[in-house]
C-alpha cells in the first residue's frame, strides 16, 4: 500500500485522479490517491503527477505556498517517481523557453529543453491518435489531446548543473531518452509554430517522466495504467 499524489494547485488535477482511480481495478496491487497542496501532503506520496494547466501559474503557486524547493527535493534528491503531463512536463524541465528568473521557476529533472506552445494558441490545439507500444494492448491507438502544447526541444545530456534554471539536487539519474514520437505526417498537418525542433513529445529519464499530450483528458486509463505498473510499482518495490 502506498500514496500516489497529484499536485493540485491548477489546471486537470481531478482528471488525472480519476484515472488513477480507473487504472487501480486494473491492476494486480492497490495505492491510495489524495490530492496534493501542501508539504505535509506532498511528504506521504511514494510518486507524485504534475497535471496540465498552465505552468506559470503552477510554479507562482508553488512558489508562494513553499512547495516548489520540497518538489525538487521530491524529484532531483528523493528520486520519487514522477510524471508531468503538458504544464507538468514543462515544470519537469530543465530549460523552457520564455521562463524567466524570478518569474515562472522550473522544478526540473528532465534534461531537456522545451519549447512552450510550439503548435501554436488554444485554436491550434488538436487530438491525435498515437501508435504506443509500451501501453496494454498497443494494437489500440492512444487518444492523445494537444492543448497549447509544448514539444521537447532538444534533449540536454550531461547539462552541467549551473546551467539548469533550478536550483538543488542532482539531475534524474541515467540519460533521458525519447518515449514517444509525434509522426511526420502529423506535424505536416498541425503545423509548427515552433520552427527547428525534435519531434519528440514524450520523455523519459529514470524515474520522472515527461509528455507533451493529456492522457487525463481522455477516458483511456492505458497510460495511468503504465505508469503505475512500469514507473511507480517497480521504483517502490526497489527503494
Ligand atoms: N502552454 C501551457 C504552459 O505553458 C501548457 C498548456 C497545457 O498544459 N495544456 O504552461
Amino acid at each position: 500500500e502506498f500514496t500516489v499524489g497529484v499536485l493540485a494547485l491548477q489546471g486537470a488535477f481531478i482528471e488525472h485522479v480519476n484515472l488513477l482511480k480507473a487504472a487501480r481495478n486494473a491492476v494486480s496491487f492497490s495505492y491510495d490517491i489524495i490530492e496534493v497542496r501542501t508539504v505535509e501532503e506532498l511528504n506521504k506520496c511514494s510518486a507524485l503527477i504534475i497535471p496540465g494547466g498552465e505552468s506559470t501559474t503552477i510554479s507562482l503557486v508553488a512558489q508562494r505556498t513553499g512547495l516548489l524547493e520540497p518538489l525538487r527535493e521530491f524529484v532531483k534528491v528523493q528520486r520519487k517517481p514522477t510524471w508531468g503531463t503538458c504544464a507538468g512536463m514543462i515544470l519537469l524541465s530543465e530549460q523552457a523557453n520564455r521562463t524567466k528568473k524570478g518569474g515562472q521557476e522550473l522544478i526540473g529533472g528532465l534534461d531537456v529543453r522545451i519549447n512552450r506552445n510550439q503548435f501554436g494558441g488554444q485554436q491550434e490545439s488538436f487530438e491525435t491518435f498515437l501508435d504506443l507500444d509500451f501501453i496494454d494492448r498497443p494494437e489500440e491507438k492512444f487518444p492523445s489531446l494537444f492543448i497549447r502544447a509544448p514539444i521537447v526541444e532538444s534533449l540536454l545530456p550531461g547539462t552541467p548543473l549551473e546551467d539548469a534554471v533550478s536550483a538543488p539536487g542532482e539531475h534524474g539519474e541515467g540519460q533521458v531518452k525519447a518515449l514517444v514520437r509525434l509522426p511526420k505526417k502529423t506535424i505536416s498537418e498541425v503545423g509548427n509554430a515552433g520552427g527547428e525542433t525534435t519531434d519528440i513529445v514524450a520523455v523519459q529519464q529514470a524515474n520522472v517522466v515527461g509528455m507533451s499530450f493529456h492522457p487525463e483528458l481522455s477516458s483511456d486509463f492505458r497510460m495511468h495504467q503504465w505508469w503505475v505498473e512500469k514507473c511507480v510499482y517497480p521504483a517502490i518495490k526497489n527503494a
